[in-house]
């Protein structure tokens, strides 16, 4: 008998899988046990095929193979591998000894070589973590493996020279992760918009805090352009956020030999016609959705009215927990979404209401459905609302005097690694700030304090966007540099909710 390691995804997450084979003098068969499903039992078939084809011998006798843990159901052809090894050390081909502390991924083709797998680096975290030091992987997945830190990735052309690396040492491709690009982040530049200076400034208030923002207004008047300029805004991807997000884009089989890994923060615009299992995530097996291929990107949603119900009421939860959990019969998987959010909303059904150039045709019942299908504790959730208006001829005309991106950026930055020195690691933006340590972290003054009283029973906050117009004009006092949040940081956190309180 033999004991090999292996792993199998689930969602975006890798579990290990223990490959055990025994072969008994009967009858030649072979059985997979262990909750395999269709892909994996016609693993036996890949297995058979691509030893015979390395120049190895399967073994002429009963051949059983057992996946465990046995309660996960198991798809993965990414299976192949371990279970050809196993074969190979139960038939006496592999000294038993070598497979310590290796992690073995990969598809079998019939003719031997080794196919890339999905989730090639959330399987290697799961084998790093139960222990192994080494994996040996398809070559095709090896850059996006070797971004896995503590681990040696050999890269994996063909069986024959797996078995052979295994047997006798003869070494495998090491493979390293490619190094981050330096480059400026792509995608359009700040510096070329006209006008929109109020729309620009909540886009680095939103930025600077991890806050929702909400664009209103008629078409064409911006609120596309100005969402794909909000990654370029982002400071780039750290190395656990790369990690995390190439994960992710691995489990989804989003990743290419030519781009395996993800350095930069993901722009998602999914249409409004998304499905709730391509928003959210779903399917069987389950994959992430729009919301967690944006992971520590931009969630771009235009047309936000016209988003399907279940989605809309669903973003509210992602809001609040940075995550989505899909539910299955047998087991669940969690998918993370720590997403900047940026939606555009029309202010009416044809999109013309208040617009100096065209005449709004909707009547008021139309109105007021279409700005009831935002739900209020949904439309509550977005810290920053801005109304747009078209921008006049003489500022397009004008030169351009918006700041760069790069500008923008570096206060961006700057106002985020302050929120993240006073958090301690308890949380990453000011909109996550927790109501535990609200007061501490705003250290607001008492004009500041007074200010947001005065509003408090003018406007009829309820205490939740009182604590949410804190949040941003903390954000605004980093902006600034500003040690306590003062009475104009309050003032202008107010100025971006004043619309949504009134429910307009
Ligand atoms: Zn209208």
């Amino acid at each position: 008998m033999s004991r090999v390691l292996g792993a199998a995804l689930f969602g975006v997450d890798g579990t290990v899988v223990e490959v055990e084979v025994r072969i008994s003098s009967q009858l030649p068969r072979t059985d997979i046990v262990g909750l395999a499903d269709a892909a994996v039992r016609e693993s036996a078939a890949r297995v058979r095929a691509a030893i015979g084809s390395s120049g190895l011998a399967f073994p002429d006798r009963r051949v059983t193979v057992n996946l465990a843990p046995a309660h996960l159901r198991k798809s993965d052809p990414g299976l192949d591998l371990p279970i050809a090894a196993a074969v190979l050390a139960a038939a006496g081909q592999i000294p038993p000894e070598r497979l310590a502390g290796i992690g073995l991924v990969g598809e079998l083709a019939l003719d031997g070589r080794v196919r890339s797998v999905r989730g090639a680096l959330a399987l290697c975290l799961a084998l790093r973590d139960a222990g192994c030091t080494r994996v040996v992987v398809p070559a095709g997945n090896a850059a996006e493996a070797a971004l896995a830190p503590g681990l040696e990735v050999r890269a994996a052309l063909d069986l024959a020279s797996v078995a052979r690396h295994l047997a006798e040492g003869e070494p495998l491709p090491l493979a390293t992760p490619p190094a981050a690009p330096a480059s400026d982040p792509p995608g359009p530049d700040l510096g070329d918009v006209r006008g929109q200076a109020f729309a620009r400034r909540a886009l680095e208030v939103a930025c600077a805090g991890g806050h929702a923002l909400l664009l209103r207004g008629a078409p064409g008047c911006g609120k596309t352009m100005l969402a794909r300029r909000v990654p370029a805004l982002l400071p780039p991807l750290d190395f656990d956020e790369a990690l995390e997000v190439t994960r992710i884009y691995g489990a989804a089989g989003r990743l290419s030999e030519a781009e395996p890994i993800v350095w930069q923060r993901p722009f998602r615009a999914p249409h409004h016609t998304a499905s709730p299992a391509g928003l959210l995530g779903g399917g069987s097996p389950p994959r992430p959705g729009e919301i967690s291929l944006a992971h520590h990107g931009v969630l771009f949603l235009d047309e936000l009215p016209e988003f399907d119900r279940r989605c809309l009421e669903a973003l509210r939860q992602v809001l609040e927990e940075r995550c989505i959990v899909i539910a299955r019969a047998r087991t669940s998987c969690t998918f993370p979404a720590q997403l900047q959010l940026v939606a555009a909303a029309n202010p009416c059904p044809c999109g013309w209401r208040g617009s100096a150039s065209r005449d709004c045709r909707c009547d008021d019942a139309a109105i007021a459905r279409y700005a009831r299908r935002i739900s209020g504790p949904l439309l509550d959730r977005f810290d920053l609302q801005v109304e747009m208006q078209p921008v006049a001829w003489s500022e397009l005309d004008a030169p351009a005097t918006a700041p760069a991106s790069r500008e923008v950026r570096a206060r961006v930055g700057e106002a985020r690694r302050r929120a993240a020195q006073r958090a301690g690691g308890r949380y990453r933006t000011n909109a996550e700030i927790p109501d535990a340590l609200l007061d501490a972290a705003v250290a607001a003054t008492p004009d500041a304090r007074a200010l947001l009283g005065r509003a408090v029973e003018r406007l009829g906050l309820s205490a939740r966007a009182a604590r949410r117009t804190l949040r941003v004009a903390r954000t605004i006092a980093d902006l600034a540099g500003d040690a306590r949040t003062g009475g104009e940081a309050v003032a202008e956190a107010l100025g971006y909710r004043d619309r949504i309180t009134r429910g307009e």
